[in-house]
């Protein structure tokens, strides 16, 4: 994998769920990435503004409500932000049933995919490269970004947690696929590196292989 220049990562938690959104750009650009935007879209608006930084991608690890519930507001702000999740997620995006907001109760849809991503691709967004790896369990077409400049960050969404891995019981859940996803696919990365998830603390891997029950 290529390596960037210095990531910045600035976290949005929205109250709906407590769902971490991140912001991502390179020092200095004025380019910047949107990870799972959630509820709280003005929280997403203030730093972009104040930061000069525009929107050029919105980058989804997985479909569920609390992790697209910012698309549109975003979309709004910045129509040429392109959208991009895994490819076997994308149809969940504008699904109620699939995304699981159904089942929760109301119906959440997200403006349609521009761009889907493939398990083993690398991409750009924002002039950052990212490698894209896809671990089922959590949802069915659930991707991690991982990029790296001194040291590798992982945008892993509900995939990895501190001490704790997503729910695996929804619909389109598979325990075993999560666990073994992750020891093959992001317990390989050095010890250093960043993991930003879906909801909590940002941890690393080696944290992780060490203290986290559900791979130990
Ligand atoms: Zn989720």
């Amino acid at each position: 994998m290529n390596n960037n220049e210095n990531i910045v990562v600035f976290k949005v938690t929205s109250e709906f769920f407590e769902e971490n959104g991140y912001i991502v750009h390179l020092e200095g650009k004025s380019k910047a990435i949107i990870f799972d935007p959630g509820s709280d879209v003005d929280q997403f608006l203030e730093y972009l503004s104040v930061k000069n930084l525009r929107v050029d991608a919105i980058c989804l690890t997985h479909a569920h409500p609390d992790h697209i519930a910012g698309v549109s507001g975003i979309k709004a702000a910045y129509p040429d932000a392109k959208i991009a999740i895994g490819l076997n997620e994308a149809a969940a995006l504008t699904n109620p049933k699939l995304n699981l907001s159904s089942l929760l109760g109301f119906e959440m849809v997200s403006p349609p995919a521009d761009i889907t991503l493939k398990d083993g691709e690398d991409a750009e967004f924002a002039g950052i490269v990212f490698n894209i790896q896809e671990i089922p369990g959590h949802s069915p077409g659930h991707i991690a970004y991982i990029a790296k400049d001194s040291k590798f960050h992982v945008f892993g969404g509900d995939i990895l947690f501190e001490d704790s891995i997503g729910r695996c019981d929804f619909p389109g859940g598979d325990f075993k696929k999560l666990v073994s996803g992750i020891k093959q696919k992001l317990l390989c990365l050095p010890p250093d590196s960043k993991v930003y998830p879906g909801h909590g603390s940002t941890t690393t891997i080696g944290e992780e292989a060490k203290n986290n029950p559900f791979l130990n």
